[in-house]
């Protein structure tokens, strides 16, 4: 038996198909056979070298990963045959924080991040480090959805997860508020469901996108209502627009799936005063943005990063997504050897929903 794998060997090239032995566990965790492993966008912004040696040559990338057990320690709660998804942001694995379920805030600041600094999804078989990054998928979720869940599901949870005492602080004192997410592709969909979910009842929410088509899917999730950001719409417009849109507060909070210096600076000036402004995207990697430092002091703006979320809140998600709460954005299955092609198709904007490569 072998294990294929696509390693990344020079950045910006296509992957190299290799064939290996098949991984046995290492102490204390597994082996997962891939099932289904998700084409992301930080996949592509890895291969093409914009993390630098983060991502280090001969990795396989794919950090979004669903499979069954292939290979256990003894001692572990799992069994050969276990459905699973793999948490991918692994820490140090001894800090406090990483006992919590917390470790992407690592105390050690270790990154163990499988498809990333580690080899991921992009092959047969994937080596967990340690059993405690396995989750198991309820069977009423389908196996290509939940290789999602750990990645854009999770950051979108987490994303909204950071906005809500904010929200629920102007709910309190108004019954007109509204929140702003910029992006509706594949995070932005799952965002416009958490937060319908997680938001106090009666917040709308609104997206912002370039894209008439992806508004449109914002739309059949539950998003209330769109901004169409075309390429011929200015600040000045688009501001005018959203004031609209979102009342006389401004948003008391955005989310900015896109997060490139030209969303950044637009959503500063949308924002209610007092509110919240999220970043996720990785659109702007190495793109300052500026920030008007005396409206931001008076209008007690804040501003954070967030990236991915806890097991305890994947465990959360995972549960709505059981529960049919939350429904997954439309899934293509692609072979292994495609997945360089699907990558390049994702960078063009070709991809609908999410692209997954399926074993
Ligand atoms: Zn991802
Ligand atoms: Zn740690």
């Amino acid at each position: 038996m072998a294990r294929r794998s696509m390693r990344l060997v020079e950045y910006g090239k296509p992957f190299q198909l290799t064939n290996e032995e098949v991984p046995t566990a290492p102490k204390g965790g597994a082996v997962v056979k891939t099932d289904y492993a998700g084409v992301c966008h930080s996949d592509l912004h890895g291969a093409d070298g914009d993390f630098g040696p983060f991502i280090p040559l001969q990795v396989i990338l794919g950090h979004e990963i669903a499979g069954t057990v292939h290979d256990v320690d003894p001692s572990a709660d799992f069994k050969v045959g276990d459905r699973v998804m793999v948490y991918w942001t692994g820490g140090c694995g001894e800090c406090k924080r990483c006992e919590v379920g917390q470790p992407p805030a690592c105390l050690k600041n270790v990154k163990h991040w499988a498809g990333i600094t580690e080899d991921g999804g992009f092959s047969d078989y994937v080596i967990v480090p340690d059993v405690r990054l396995l989750v198991k998928v309820p069977d009423t979720v389908a196996m290509d959805t939940a290789c999602l869940l750990p990645c854009s599901a999770l950051t979108a949870y987490n994303t909204v997860c950071t906005i809500v005492p904010t929200v629920q602080d102007f709910a309190k004192y108004s019954d007109d508020c509204a929140v702003l997410l910029v992006g509706a592709g594949g995070l932005g969909l799952w965002g416009v469901q958490f937060a319908k979910v997680l938001l106090p009842v009666g917040v709308r929410v609104i997206c912002a996108d370039i894209s008439e088509e992806k508004l449109a899917a914002a739309k059949e999730v539950g998003c209330d209502e769109v901004l169409l950001w075309g390429k011929d719409v200015d600040d000045d417009t688009a501001v005018a627009a959203a004031k609209e849109v979102c009342g006389d507060l401004g948003a008391v909070a955005a989310i900015d799936f896109v997060n490139a210096p030209s969303t950044f600076e637009r959503l500063q000036k949308m924002i209610a005063e007092g509110g919240i402004h999220a970043l996720v995207g990785f659109f702007g990697v190495d793109a300052p943005a500026a920030v008007p430092l005396m409206p931001f002091v008076v209008n007690r703006h804040t501003i954070t990063g967030v990236i991915i979320g806890s097991l305890p809140q994947l465990r959360e998600l995972t549960a709505l997504v059981a529960q049919g709460k939350v429904k997954p954005p439309p899934i293509s299955h692609h072979p292994l050897e495609d997945v360089y092609d699907v990558m390049q198709g994702l960078k063009a904007g070709k991809v609908k929903g999410r692209a997954v490569v399926k074993f």
